[in-house]
């Protein structure tokens, strides 16, 4: 069973209730949940994603009272900034429900293809909220980890889990689905040292104290897991005396004592010009007892409790007697009080200027001048936050560009809100990405380079799904309609008898090869047979293989055996294979075959090749008697006659011959010889649906050449 432990008012000192503190197998086993939850919440539509942060927020929205009043108990914040707080989540949620459809990413110009990147979700956050600020803080860590389609942990405070739990329990009436936003209460030592640990946790949102920050820092670093750290401050509030000292001293007690002084951004250092000194203590004196801490639920509170009666030791800690300058009221009894403090130090090297007190304590010390008052501010080895009042704006502007400081003030103490992102100079962390930049901080920036050529290939998917087997398909027009219908979505089963050339594209196109002879019988029935054996059907039948040998010439000179083969090779296998594979198609009630006749079965050649021209007209013949045939159970047949086309065999031959080759190139009305991958293009739309209607066809891929009576110049 799940152990508990106690939540304390910090008003009353009583016990509010008690929340489970998990162990280290619970919160692995959370953390597993918001892995898988993950998977479905990255793919929701962004839209969508939007939709549900917009309901969120409006729940949210009608439960401000419930919510404030929740802070005010647990954590002893005024109800006035407790609304404030939970209204800043409400704002937040809305600011970032904005951003799932403005993920965008960017196109970078290169040669030869497109570059362009996406922003992907970088996977489970953990979130790690100080005790401070419940809810803002963890808002400006779920909200934005949501949007970018992040899971979320989150751990809230071990003193004030209550809001947290009750965002997380709105979330899911809001319709954010089971596990995309858990919160885990329990230890900082068991459940978020887990978070921090466990490598599917992709990055750490932590705000809180330098040392556990440097800590979590060096933990995530063996995972290379990302951190956003917002850690501790010592901001200086550095008045000048040409400013207005009634105005600045109105201020400052608001500045350092809001939320008692436990807040990082919180100006604890007053830096006074020593000229103005004596003018603006006393004006300090009267701000800092009129205000006014008591019961938090009252409308006219300004500052509540500390947070433990600890913490309000460790404040105490800071505070000698001798320098106390003065001091507000706080009441007494019940609840962690501690009044406003403010201590006048002249020793510039005194840990109260130096350390994070984080309650209501603040230190007074003077500056010389303009550099003095840099320097004096810079003298921190923090730099969050700080004010400068004066009526000089250049000496403003050139004030703060020289202290180093995340965010500054002039003449106001207006601190972040939920759209300004801020940075933490020196050791008060790496900086909060707030705003748009808060999405970069939870999605990875995913390049991606597509070569046009493959990009051109790719919009058709005609072939998903479907077999094809190709004769011939190691070499030539063979290869190149293989690496089509592969690209196309096809499985191609490459028939071919050089096994070396037919393995290779078997492997390119991610296909299969059988080695086959195509005159011989046994060998294409095997083949055939073998392909409806692997994949239960064969949709495209391809048969391509032939050859054009030397010794086929004038029918002067062709003898008998170079004709017998001729046939054999590009015309009885033709025959093999229809009769082999119609009856695996015709059982299917369809399917589409393409025969690879020639140009040369429509044209004449002075120059001729006898058997070979003889063959391809018989293909063409046969091809057509068989469209007629089945034309009615389903299944296609057609010829495809390529003219002319730049192999490597015709390269040759032309290279050696020039005149041979104008002598056909002048008869093409292009002008050109064809390329494999044309023919290729062509045999896909074949084998597509998109030929649903085209059967018993010869289709022509020839440039025009056998459409020609007279060529143009
Ligand atoms: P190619 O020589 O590059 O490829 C032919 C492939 O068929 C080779 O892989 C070869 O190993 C294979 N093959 C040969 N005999 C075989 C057999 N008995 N069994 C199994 N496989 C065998 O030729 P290509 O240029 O791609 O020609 C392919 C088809 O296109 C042929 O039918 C050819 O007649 C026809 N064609 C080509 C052109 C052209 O200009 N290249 C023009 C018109 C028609």
């Amino acid at each position: 069973m799940t152990a508990l432990h106690d939540v304390i008012s910090p008003i009353t000192e009583k016990k509010i209730t008690a929340v489970p503190a998990l162990n280290a197998e619970e919160t692995v086993a959370a953390i597993a949940k918001s892995v898988k939850a993950w998977e479905t919440w990255k793919k929701v539509a962004p839209g969508d994603r939007a939709k549900l942060l917009r309901n969120f927020a409006s729940l949210v929205e009608k439960n401000i009272e419930v919510l404030a009043k929740l802070e005010v108990e647990n954590a002893g914040h005024t109800i006035g900034n407790a609304r404030w707080e939970a209204n800043n989540v409400v704002n937040v949620l809305n600011y970032y429900a904005g951003s799932p459809e403005r993920l965008f990413g960017r196109q970078i110009p290169v040669p030869g293809g497109v570059d362009i990147t996406f922003r992907e979700p970088i996977g489970v956050v953990g979130i790690i909220v100080p005790w401070n600020f419940p809810m803002p803080i963890a808002g400006w860590g779920f909200a934005p980890a949501l949007a970018a389609g992040c899971t979320v942990v989150l751990k809230p405070a071990e003193v004030t889990p209550l809001t947290a739990m009750k965002l997380a329990q709105l979330g899911l009436e809001a319709g954010i689905p089971e596990n995309v936003f858990q919160v885990l209460t329990g230890s900082g030592r068991i459940v978020g040292e887990t978070i921090v640990q466990d490598p599917r946790v992709r990055k750490i949102v932590f705000t809180g104290s330098t040392e556990i920050g440097t800590q979590i820092m060096a933990k995530c670093a063996p995972n290379v897991k990302r951190v956003t750290l917002e850690l501790g401050g010592k901001s200086a509030n550095v008045i000048f005396a040409d400013s207005d000292l009634e105005k600045a001293a109105a201020s400052a007690p608001g500045a350092v004592f809001d939320n008692a002084g436990q807040d990082c951004c919180a100006r604890s250092r007053i830096l006074i010009e020593k000229k103005a000194f004596d003018k603006f203590m006393p004006l300090l004196e009267q701000s800092v007892k009129a205000f006014k801490c008591a019961d938090p639920n009252l409308e006219t509170t300004e500052m509540g409790p500390l947070i433990t009666s600890a913490h309000r030791d460790k404040v105490a800690s800071y505070v000698e007697e001798s320098l106390v300058a003065f001091r507000g009221t706080a009441p007494s009894g019940a609840g962690f009080w501690f009044p406003p403090t403010v201590l006048h130090i002249t020793d510039r090297k005194h840990k109260s200027l130096s350390e994070e007190i984080f309650g209501p304590v603040v230190s007074v010390v003077t500056f010389e001048d303009e550099a003095d008052a840099i320097a004096l501010a810079n003298d921190s080895e923090f730099g969050l936050s700080g004010s400068i009042w004066t009526n000089n704006g250049a000496k403003a502007l050139r004030v703060a560009r020289g202290v180093e400081s995340g965010n500054l003030s002039v003449n106001s103490h207006s601190s972040v809100r939920y759209w300004t992102p801020f940075g933490g100079f020196k050791k008060s962390g790496l900086g909060r990405e707030l705003g748009p930049d808060a999405l970069n901080a939870f999605t990875e920036e995913k390049n991606v380079f597509i070569n046009t050529e493959i990009l051109g290939e790719n919009i058709l998917k005609r072939l998903e799904g479907r077999v094809a087997t190709i004769t011939g398909g190691g070499s030539g027009l063979g290869k190149a309609t293989a690496i089509r219908f592969a690209s196309e979505g096809a499985h191609v089963v490459i028939a071919d008898m050089d096994e070396k050339s037919g393995q290779a594209v078997a492997t390119e196109v991610n296909g299969t090869f059988i080695k086959c002879n195509v005159s011989d019988k046994a060998s294409v029935d095997n083949m055939f047979a073998e392909t409806f054996k692997k994949f239960g059907k064969i949709d495209i039948a391809f048969n391509n293989a032939g050859i054009s040998p030397p010794d086929d010439d004038s029918i002067l000179t062709t003898e008998i055996e170079a004709w017998d083969k001729v046939q054999l090779v590009n015309l009885t296998s033709v025959y093999l294979c229809c009769k082999a594979v119609l009856p695996y198609m015709l059982k299917a009630k369809k399917g589409s075959i393409i025969n690879t006749a020639s140009f040369v079965a429509t044209l004449a050649a002075a120059t001729s090749q006898i058997a070979y021209t003889a063959s391809k007209g018989g293909v063409l013949a046969m091809t057509r008697e068989l469209g007629v045939q089945f034309a009615r159970e389903g299944v296609r047949v057609n010829a495809l006659s390529p003219g002319p086309v730049n192999t490597p065999l015709l390269q040759e031959l032309f290279a050696k011959d020039k005149e041979r080759a104008q002598r056909r190139l002048v008869h093409i009305p292009m002008g050109r010889f064809g390329e494999a991958h044309e023919i290729a293009a062509a045999v896909a739309f074949l084998a597509s649906d998109d030929s649903s209607f085209i059967t018993a066809s010869n289709f022509l891929v020839d440039g025009g050449i056998t459409g020609a009576y007279v060529t143009p110049l």
